[in-house]
């Protein structure tokens, strides 16, 4: 099947070359090719270039994209798409006055979350999640990390797990899958800490390794939930198991956990909205990721993550949803785009580099997606008809795709 698109009015995020990701002053370049053509080859992207040099072709379908902006298609690199129910009533707690730590303390939260979870049988739980993953296919993420993490029990993390590996086998959307048994503790540990981590240790990580069910470990490293030491002490553990660190500090407090990760080459540090200098420091010249989640902020209303600072200081930064019933209810990554130009001051050629290349790094796939670069995955978003791309994060509350493909397939 050979797909041709023509007259594109802007080709953005062109790589000839792939990078892996853009840090710092390179955050503000994104590369584009104005009135272009793109050829989609077996899923692939082919080639790419100026309508005036198209080459001949002979196309299964042509799609003219007059008027039309094409860019690779978003990079979700945190999500907690998987999960039952929803918590729409400490929503309106929240509304009426209580803190989501408040709510947490009294049994809510993600212990709340995992007591439905618990509840709720694996088909059941696949059939609510596969309706979230095909909201955010439609409004053009192409690929997706979810994360276990409200089983808190050995059944039910890999029950999580087999729901997001059965996720992944059934969609084109690409998958990665982070186990993620150290979000909470469960009541029966609340008084023995020790004994939900060697749970965790010797019970659930050796079985999801057995079972290849996941690619990456995740700890909450935060007061009250899991400390700096026990944060190393399960990331050890994942790395012997053949899983790579990826991590939630500073999201209430800055309590040495970048560190902590950065000591175990984690892949990407999440959240960040507490950043001291001393944090921003040792993020410079590693190979970890930050990653801000701006949906999160906006909707807990806590602070963003300091995206100005850190870019100035040479980082780079990825967006992500967050996707997860209590404090981010949305996968829309076009609301994290527009929340990032909006609250974080982020030009609209960070926020997009952001939410492509730089969460295809954090999710180990900047080889194939996040650019349009020859032998990529053929995976894109189409506009509508738009003035320019500016019009992606200014028109925040408008749905401007038109058409979404993955793998070279658009999706209905
Ligand atoms: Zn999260």
């Amino acid at each position: 099947m050979i797909t041709l698109i023509t007259n594109i009015k802007e080709l953005l995020q062109v790589r000839e070359t792939s990078v892996s990701k853009v840090s710092g002053a390179e955050m503000a370049v994104l590369p584009t090719i104005k009135n272009a053509f793109l050829l989609i080859e077996n899923n692939l992207i082919a080639d790419f270039g100026l309508m005036e040099n198209l080459p001949e072709v002979k196309a299964d379908e042509i799609i003219d994209a007059t008027g039309r902006i094409v860019l690779p298609t978003w990079c979700d690199s945190h999500t907690h798409i998987v999960y039952a129910g929803n918590r729409e009533q400490e929503f309106v707690d929240r509304i009426n006055g209580f803190t989501y730590e408040e709510i947490a303390n009294r049994g809510g939260g993600i212990l709340n979350s995992a007591k439905k979870l618990n509840e709720t049988s694996e088909e059941e739980i696949y059939d609510q999640s596969k309706l979230r993953l095909e909201e955010v296919m439609r409004l053009g993420t192409g690929a997706v990390e979810i994360k276990s993490g409200y089983g808190l029990t050995v059944e039910g993390e890999l029950k999580m797990l087999r729901v997001i590996k059965k996720l992944a086998a059934d969609y084109p959307v690409s998958v990665k899958a982070t186990f993620l048994g150290a979000h909470a503790f469960p009541l029966h540990y609340k008084e023995n800490k020790t004994g939900y981590i060697d749970e965790i240790i010797t019970k659930m990580l050796p079985e999801i390794a057995k079972q290849k069910l996941a690619d990456y470990v995740d700890v909450f490293c935060e007061t009250g939930y899991f400390s700096v030491e026990e944060t190393e002490k399960i990331m050890q553990a994942g790395i012997e198991y053949g899983l790579t660190p990826k991590i939630h500090v500073n999201q209430f407090n800055s309590i040495g956990g970048i560190q902590a990760g950065i000591k175990f080459k984690a892949l990407s540090v999440d959240h960040l909205e507490i950043m001291n200098p001393e944090d921003i420091e040792a993020l410079k010249n590693t190979e970890t990721m930050p990653v801000a989640l701006p949906s999160c902020s906006y909707f807990l209303s806590i602070p963003y993550t300091p995206a100005r600072e850190m870019i100035q200081a040479g980082l780079p930064l990825a967006l992500a949803t967050d996707f997860n019933p209590g404090s981010t209810p949305s996968g829309n990554m076009n609301f994290v785009v527009a929340t990032a130009c909006i609250k974080m001051k982020m030009t609209p050629e960070e926020a997009i580099n952001a939410a492509t290349i730089n969460g295809a790094y954090a999710m180990g796939i900047s080889d194939t997606h996040g650019s349009i670069t020859k032998g990529k995955k053929a995976n894109l978003i189409l506009t509508k008809p738009i003035s320019s791309y500016y019009q992606i994060p200014y028109a925040f509350g408008s749905n401007l795709i038109e058409s979404v493909f993955i793998e070279g397939q658009i999706i209905k």
